[in-house]
């Protein structure tokens, strides 16, 4: 899930200063779970935008904000005036839900609420870890399930490094050592082996930006 976090009310105020109407949009999915764009942020947003002598004209919660075409959908059908009715369009979700708005709403100003931090693993009530950072060419297969491209500080893909001290990374003892982690995971699972196998440089052109995916496209053409 795509790990979101509120921007300073301060400096999204001071952004927003010259309007005075307002929809909000918010996801039900990962933002929600952040409690950066589920229903009860949008009220918090709401009030406060009401207590700055601002006019909230709607709210609504996107199933999923960064699907345009489900989001666009949902929001034509019911939300037609309100949106009309608005200056300018808050979204509460992450910069791709932003952006499925700025795709809808061409003439209106569009605004993100969050700050888009990472793709992470929630590991208890809204706490998130970063685990992988999409890099388009996957290594676990090679490391025990245990990305190194994320977890190590350094990004080493054959490791450790000299600094590893004691399970613990150089960089910040808070951290533990990625590739001792692998060690004992390889190890756990009787494939020791593979640490002595070195992974080659990686191919970063797999990760070049903007990346887009079109998969009925591709297997068609597998099948051709
Ligand atoms: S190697 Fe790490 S960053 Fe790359 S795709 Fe796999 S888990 Fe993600
Ligand atoms: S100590 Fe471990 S996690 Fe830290 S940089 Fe070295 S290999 Fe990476």
């Amino acid at each position: 899930m795509i790990i979101t976090e509120k921007k300073d009310h301060k400096q999204l105020l001071e952004n927003i200063k010259e309007y005075k109407s307002f929809f909000l949009i918010g996801c039900s999915e990962c933002a929600s779970l952040c409690g950066t764009g589920g229903e009860p942020e949008l009220k918090e947003m709401k009030e406060l935008l009401e207590s700055e002598g601002k006019k909230v004209t709607g709210t609504f919660v996107a199933k999923t904000g960064c699907q345009v075409l489900g989001t666009k959908v949902e929001l034509k059908k019911n939300f037609k005036d309100e949106v009309n009715d608005s200056e300018c369009i808050l979204v509460m979700s992450c910069g791709a839900g932003t952006q499925s708005a700025v795709d809808l709403y061409k003439n209106k100003p569009v605004y993100p609420t969050n700050d888009s931090l990472f793709l992470g693993n929630m590991t208890r009530l809204q706490m998130f870890d970063e685990r992988c950072s999409l890099c388009g060419e996957c290594i676990l297969d090679k490391t025990g399930g245990i990305c190194p491209v994320t977890t190590c500080p350094k990004g080493l893909l054959n490791g450790p490094c000299g600094g590893t001290n004691e399970g613990k990374c150089e960089v910040s003892s808070d951290i533990e050592c990625a590739w001792t982690r692998i060690y004992n995971r390889l190890k756990e699972i009787n494939r020791l082996d593979d640490m002595k196998k070195m992974t080659e440089p990686k191919n970063w052109a797999a990760h070049k930006r903007p990346m887009n995916l079109n998969v009925r496209e591709k297997a068609s053409a597998k099948k051709d």
